[in-house]
């Protein structure tokens, strides 16, 4: 619990502003960050926040979800493709689960994501809701 904590703390921000990498030889972005450009392979790398707006690639619906995350199921988890193209991992609300369709269009939000029983911690981090 301890190494979570230390890591989300550490991660924090580039979580909630969706901050990621932006290539400075091909503009090539990526979230999450990568240490080397998979396209060029430049080292030049810098921090950019990724557009906040997308569509449905995929998804999956959990019925079970991991421990803290059971007042959430059931849970809708979609890879979506932002504006620059880059394909995020991210959890679909406000939306009935059946409701959901590839190609929708998503918008990023922020969101409580869950929260910690034994440290009173409530974790924020981003989210995406039907635009
Ligand atoms: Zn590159």
């Amino acid at each position: 619990m301890k190494i979570v904590s230390i890591s989300y703390w550490r991660l924090k921000d580039r979580y909630y502003r969706l901050v990621g990498l932006r290539c400075q030889d091909c503009s090539t972005e990526y979230f999450p960050p990568v240490y080397k450009c998979r396209k060029c392979g430049s080292l030049k790398l810098n921090d950019t926040e990724m557009p906040k707006s997308g569509k449905v690639l995929t998804y999956t619906i959990l019925q079970e979800t991991m421990k803290g995350f059971e007042d959430q199921e059931p849970l809708l988890l979609g890879i979506v493709r932002l504006t620059n193209g880059v394909k995020i991992l991210a959890q679909i609300v406000d939306t009935p689960v059946d409701h959901v369709h590839i190609g929708d269009r998503v918008k990023a939000v922020f969101r409580r994501v869950k929260a910690d029983g034994e440290s009173g911690m409530i974790y924020y981090g981003y989210k995406f809701v039907k635009a």
